[in-house]
């Protein structure tokens, strides 16, 4: 057993060394200093064939990344989806080492600095992961724990949490959620009770990704009594400190290489220096990382191309009453609406992207709520009008289209339900009832 773990370990380094040769070739790191701060536009003569922002380094970077997930992550899905957990350690320090966990981060913390659009391109190539999970908790590491530290982090709490994330060194999880606290953030009874130089914690969190694995979490807790809006701070809190609980993980119908954590908290001591930005803040800068946390939903996109693809496969050779299932023209024309309405998903992602890197004002937050919001009907939609076309066998655990049912019921949920998202689109017009 121990000389075939060594065998696999030798193997695993062999492929990695092939993967950065390359990296190095198409010469991944060095995109910051090429593109970082050149800004993208449809008219660019940099934008690769007719494609609305991506440059060719935007398609090198998915390339390479392409090879990783082919070499290092598909292999192993099916394993590890079974185990009900990945083993995050050790997937994100390959990630890392070939800069693909910081992709729009500074340099100066193990980022490639590049512009926000290449991290979508990063997180559109990996809906190639064959399951939900592993791009889920990924986002959590790039998009979700870390975007506010980034941005309000002093240097020395991005040294001790960011960069190491960046470079796969730490898992991050995200603590916002709780037992009686989930769409209403504003609710949440987590406390920080500052003592002298340390905050001490007590409370808990409920649904947190990475949780039974991770190194830190970007927690967001009550540090005063005043409103709930300008009451709460964000605070790294290191995961191996006396009074940090991960009670359990949680079984879930979907998402199963993804653990998925409640933790409690027991009077835990943390350095107020650990807090992100100002006392106070944390509820605003959640928001605005929600946001991040909405765009890198496109992983779903190639996988929902590739739920088509397999189900036109699997349907063309299927025979019902002596022809293909797929020749039935409810079926062929129900595929097409579907692809028609990805296109359409996939368009109004590309507009969203475009006003984020040029910062379009209101315009920016208002695209990313109506991409948002298309995405969680479409995927219900599309995981099972695919899903009934493959009959009995779609009911089965052996095919990529009864996952993806199961996985991407979850996005009308985490990280803000549909409802939460047509109330704030409904705000922005102006059109919920007055108080
Ligand atoms: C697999 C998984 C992973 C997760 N990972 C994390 C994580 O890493 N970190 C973290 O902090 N949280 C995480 N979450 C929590 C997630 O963000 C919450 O589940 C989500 O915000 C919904 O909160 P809730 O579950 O408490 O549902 P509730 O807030 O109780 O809402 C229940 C339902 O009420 C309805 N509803 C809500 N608001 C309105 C409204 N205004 N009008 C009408 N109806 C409404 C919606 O249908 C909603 O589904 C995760 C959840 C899951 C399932």
């Amino acid at each position: 057993m121990a000389l075939l773990q060594g065998a696999l370990r030798l193997n695993l380094l062999a492929n990695r060394r092939n993967f950065f040769k390359l990296t190095s070739f198409v010469g991944v790191r060095s995109l910051s200093e090429n593109v970082s701060s050149k800004p993208v536009t449809s008219s660019s003569p940099e934008v690769a064939g007719d494609h609305v922002i991506y440059t060719q380094e935007h398609f090198a970077l998915k390339e390479s990344l392409r090879k990783l997930i082919d070499q290092e992550i598909n292999p192993y899905v099916e394993q590890w989806e079974a185990e009900g957990k990945f083993p995050a350690h050790k997937v994100f320090k390959i990630l890392g080492s070939a800069g693909f966990l910081g992709v729009n981060r500074p340099t100066e913390y193990g980022g490639l600095g590049l512009d926000f659009s290449y991290s979508v391109a990063v997180a559109e190539e990996l809906g190639h992961i064959r399951c939900g999970g592993i791009p889920m908790a990924i986002g959590v590491q790039t998009d979700m724990a870390t975007p506010a530290l980034a941005r309000f982090g002093t240097a020395e709490l991005n040294k001790e949490f960011l960069l190491p994330t960046i470079m796969g060194d730490k898992v991050a999880c995200l603590g916002v959620s709780e037992p009686g606290a989930g769409s209403d953030v504003s609710s949440i009874k987590t406390k920080a009770v500052r003592k002298g130089d340390e905050y001490v914690i007590n409370g808990g969190k409920l649904w947190i990704t990475n949780g039974a694995q991770a190194d830190w979490m970007c927690l967001l807790a009550n540090t005063s009594d005043g409103p709930p809006h300008r009451n709460k701070s964000l605070i790294c809190l290191p995961m191996n400190l006396p009074g940090v609980h991960v009670a359990r993980k949680i079984d879930k119908i979907g998402m199963w290489s993804s653990d998925t954590a409640e933790v409690f908290f027991d009077d835990v001591r943390v350095p107020c220096k650990n807090i992100i930005g100002e006392e106070g803040m944390g509820f605003t800068y959640q928001m605005l990382q929600f946001q991040e946390e909405r765009l890198f939903a496109v992983a779903i996109l190639p996988t929902m191309d590739t739920i088509i693809q397999e189900t036109i496969q699997y349907t063309r050779q299927r025979k019902i009453f002596n022809q293909p299932v797929l020749y039935h023209q409810a079926v062929h024309f129900r595929l097409a609406e579907l692809q028609t309405e990805v296109e359409l998903l996939r368009s109004l992602l590309y507009q969203a992207t475009g006003r984020v890197i040029r910062q379009r004002g209101n315009n920016v937050f208002y695209s990313i709520l109506f991409y948002s919001i298309s995405l969680s009907p479409l995927a219900r939609e599309l995981s099972d009008g695919c899903l009934q076309y493959w009959g009995g066998m779609g009911f089965t655990r052996d095919v990529l289209v009864s996952r993806f049912y199961r996985d991407s019921r979850l996005i009308s949920i985490g990280g803000g339900a549909d409802e939460v998202m047509l109330g704030i689109i409904c705000k922005y017009m102006d059109t919920l009832p007055r108080k």
